[in-house]
C-alpha cells in the first residue's frame, strides 16, 4: 500500500505519518526533512535549497523529482512507500503516479489532515526543533521532557515557522497542496481526518479506515 499525507502545516501530518511508518514499516519519504539535510550539506545545490525553505517558498520542481526517484528506486518495492510532504502540487502528483507506475504501483490513499489557518498559525508558532537530532516538538501538542530535547540538545525556532514565512506557507498550501486532495477526491481515494482530535484518536481513525491492523 502507497499512502501519501497531505495537511497545512502544523496539522500533525509529520507526527501521524511517522507513527504509522514505524508501526506498519513503510518506506518512509520526508521531504521537508531530506530537504533539509541537503541545504545543510556541502551539496552544490546546498545554498539555493535553504533559500527556498527560509523563505517558505518550494523548492523547485527539477529537484524534487530527483529527490524522490532517487527514494524510490533505492527503496524495496516489497515494503508500502509512505510519502509526507510529497508530492505537494499537481505538477509532483503526476510526476509520482508516473514513477510508482514504472513498478507496476500506483498510489493507494491520499489522507489529508484538516485544521483550520488560524489553528496552523497558533501551533506553528509553538513549534520547536532539536538542532542536534533535528526532533520537531511542539509546546502545546507535544511538548519536550525539559527545556532540551530528549536528545539533551538545545531547541529552537525555525526560521520558515517565523510568522512572515509561515503566511507564504499556508498560501502556497492553499494554493498548490490542496489541489491534489481534491483530485484524489475524484480519484475516490482522498480521505480526509479532523486534525484537530488528540495524537491517539487520530491515528486510531487512520489505522481504522486504512484497514491496517
Ligand atoms: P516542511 O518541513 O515539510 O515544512 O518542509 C520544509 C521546506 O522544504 C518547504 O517549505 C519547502 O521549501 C521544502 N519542501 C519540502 N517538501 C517539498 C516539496 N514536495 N516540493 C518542494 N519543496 C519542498
Amino acid at each position: 500500500m502507497n499512502i501519501i499525507f497531505l495537511g497545512p502545516q502544523g496539522s500533525g501530518k509529520g507526527t501521524q505519518a511517522e507513527l504509522i511508518a514505524e508501526k506498519y514499516d513503510f518506506n518512509y519519504f520526508e521531504a521537508g526533512k531530506i530537504f533539509r539535510s541537503i541545504s545543510d550539506s556541502d551539496n552544490p545545490n546546498a545554498a539555493m535549497i535553504k533559500k527556498h525553505i527560509d523563505r517558505g517558498e518550494l523548492v523547485p520542481e527539477e529537484y524534487t523529482r530527483l529527490i524522490a526517484w532517487d527514494f524510490i528506486s533505492k527503496h524495496s518495492k516489497n515494503k508500502g512507500f509512505l510519502f509526507d510532504g510529497y508530492p505537494r502540487s499537481l505538477a509532483q502528483y503526476e510526476q509520482l503516479q508516473d514513477m510508482l507506475a514504472k513498478s507496476g504501483q500506483k498510489i493507494d490513499w491520499v489522507i489529508n489532515l484538516e485544521i483550520p489557518e488560524t489553528e496552523s498559525v497558533h501551533r506553528l508558532s509553538a513549534r520547536r526543533t532539536c538542532l542536534k537530532c533535528g526532533r520537531v516538538y511542539n509546546l502545546i501538542t507535544n511538548p519536550p521532557p525539559t527545556d532540551k530535547c530528549e536528545c539533551g540538545g538545545e531547541l529552537m525556532q525555525r526560521e520558515d515557522d517565523q510568522p512572515e514565512a509561515i503566511k507564504r506557507r499556508l498560501g502556497i498550501y492553499r494554493s498548490q497542496t490542496h489541489p491534489v486532495f481534491e483530485k484524489a477526491l475524484t480519484e475516490g481515494i482522498g480521505l480526509e481526518i479532523n486534525g484537530e482530535q488528540s495524537i491517539e484518536a487520530i491515528n486510531k481513525e487512520i489505522v481504522s479506515k486504512l484497514n491496517l491492523s
